[in-house]
């Protein structure tokens, strides 16, 4: 750390453009101290160092950046410099002086990626695969659940992916997504913290029904008052609509009605939210309108139904998330019939194109067999949500540099799958998940190469994370920390090749 403490005093004494060049390049040949994130603000230097268990920032020079950041302040016999902790409270003070750590929409860009980071350690990682790559990063992605299960919050995941960049100077422009939001009173929530992305999730308003239940789907579409159902009726039916690709759709009245009964009230409500929240902040929030929480897969007519009277009804979506069929489970390859993915994914993206938004493909993560089909056909616009994928990569790190830990990890997971299961759907089994106690270290590194063992790590993060001692101490989540502080760049590769092969395979270049 001598090296850390010759370079604050230089920074200290130097206040010029010149300077900052001089000293960029000095600081390349600090370990402790991340290069990129060496910043001016008038006479003060910024910069981000690592100690063993924690980053801090370092500023210089007197400013009013200076006297607005919360830390302590310090003096050598020459200089005087504060080191502050990475609060969110200072990453909102870094917001206001550096633009570029400020999160932005990003609906004008073709490719997107929601790369969720639950430990809120991965996004260094993923900015540096990234950059200067034709796509664009949502760093910022949890849903409330994934608030719930780690303890963490829309503020402190925010703060998070703002240090991250202005670690990395990141210029390029991120996202911030409030994922999976149900009401108005988080989605208001979201948007005080800065979230530039709302992901409205429809899930409680939609009826999952199949054709057959015909006496629910009576009932619920007479209980609509009769002007509405007048007015759907008139819309919908005895007309061919056509899409701008050349395809038409049409209803019977059978059609109708199925689709009032399971999608209208979503409709009602995505409406109203959007009028409500999203309309006064337009241009400033890109709108995601999520359907894919059903047990059937969407079926075209039911997506063109939802956005007709979305555009009807002055609705910007920037993004739609269908269900689509086959199987999207957590953090394992596709599972379903690829020719009719592909079918539907076309028709899907057909209705996308026509009223001008992307497709969103949640649970996204690890995909590989029908990422190729996804980039074909959506020619490359298209977003793609992943999160518990940077996580089980976190894992890797644990297993390859401390694997007694994760022995310990592993054995407390089997023991919290089924509370998991309550918010995660998986097939995973156990019993196909060999004792680890009977895995060398060695054999040990493979153990997340297979479905099973990769999902029950995958769901039970949060009782991983929460767990604690009789006396409130966690059992894992500082030892977790502070190896993968200890082990980042390791991380960081892992991810690089792990995301690395989620891009190639999309044809994202
Ligand atoms: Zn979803």
């Amino acid at each position: 750390m001598r090296d850390v403490a010759f370079f604050i005093e230089a920074a200290g004494k130097k206040a010029g453009e010149k300077d900052f060049f001089a000293l960029k390049e000095q600081v390349k040949t600090i370990p402790e101290i991340y290069p990129a994130s060496l910043h001016q603000y008038e006479k003060s230097f910024l910069f981000l160092v690592k100690e063993k268990a924690a980053k801090k920032l370092i500023v210089t020079g007197d400013s009013s950046l200076f006297r607005e950041l919360e830390g302590k302040e310090q003096s050598t016999s020459d200089v005087c410099f504060k080191e502050c902790p990475l609060s969110a409270d200072n990453s909102k003070i870094i917001r206001q002086y550096f633009p570029f750590t400020r999160p932005v929409p990003l609906s004008k860009y073709k490719t997107t990626i929601g790369l969720g980071d639950r430990l809120g350690v991965a996004s260094p990682g993923h900015i540096r695969l990234l950059k200067h790559k034709n796509i664009r990063p949502v760093l910022a992605q949890q849903s409330k659940r994934e608030l719930a299960l780690t303890g963490r919050s829309f503020r402190g995941v925010l703060s998070d992916a703002v240090w991250a960049v202005f670690q990395e100077d990141y210029r390029e422009g991120f996202g911030a997504d409030g994922d999976h939001l149900k009401t108005k009173e988080d989605i208001k929530e979201a948007l005080a913290e800065g979230y530039t992305m709302i992901t409205l999730d429809c899930s409680e308003h939609i009826h999952d029904l199949k054709p057959t239940d015909k006496g629910e789907i009576e009932r619920i579409y007479q209980a609509f008052p009769q002007e509405k159902k007048r007015a759907l009726e008139a819309y919908f039916l005895r007309r061919k609509f056509t899409l701008k690709s050349g395809e038409s759709l049409s209803f019977t009245p059978d059609d109708l009605r199925y689709n009032v009964a399971i999608y209208q009230s979503a409709v009602d409500f995505t409406v109203a939210v959007f009028h409500e929240l999203i309309a006064p902040r337009s241009g400033e929030v890109d709108f995601e309108v999520s359907i894919d929480e059903t047990t059937a897969s969407t079926h075209p007519l039911g997506h063109f139904f939802v956005a007709a009277q979305l555009m009807e009804a002055g609705v910007k979506v920037d993004s739609m998330a269908p269900r689509f069929c086959g199987e999207f489970q957590k953090g394992v390859d596709y599972r379903g019939n690829k020719e009719q993915f592909t079918r539907e994914f076309r028709e899907h993206q057909r209705i996308a194109e026509h009223f001008g938004y992307k497709l969103s493909i949640h649970s996204g993560s690890d995909k590989f067999s029908v990422f190729p089909i996804i980039g074909r056909e959506s020619k490359g616009v298209f977003h793609l949500k992943t999160a518990g994928t940077n996580w089980l990569e976190a894992v890797r790190v644990i297993i390859r540099t401390v694997p007694e830990l994760y022995r310990r990890i592993h054995a407390f997971a089997l023991t919290r799958l089924e509370e998991a299961k309550k918010y995660y759907h998986i097939s995973a089994d156990p019993a196909a998940v060999p004792p680890v106690s009977s895995l060398t270290d060695e054999e040990l590194t493979t153990l997340l190469d297979k479905d099973d063992a990769r999902q029950i790590i995958h769901i039970t993060y949060g009782e991983i994370l929460q767990a604690q001692d009789a006396e409130g101490n966690y059992l894992f989540r500082d030892d977790i920390y502070r190896c993968l502080l200890v082990n980042e760049n390791l991380y960081f590769q892992f991810l690089h090749d792990h995301i690395g092969r989620h891009l190639e395979k999309l044809g994202v270049t």
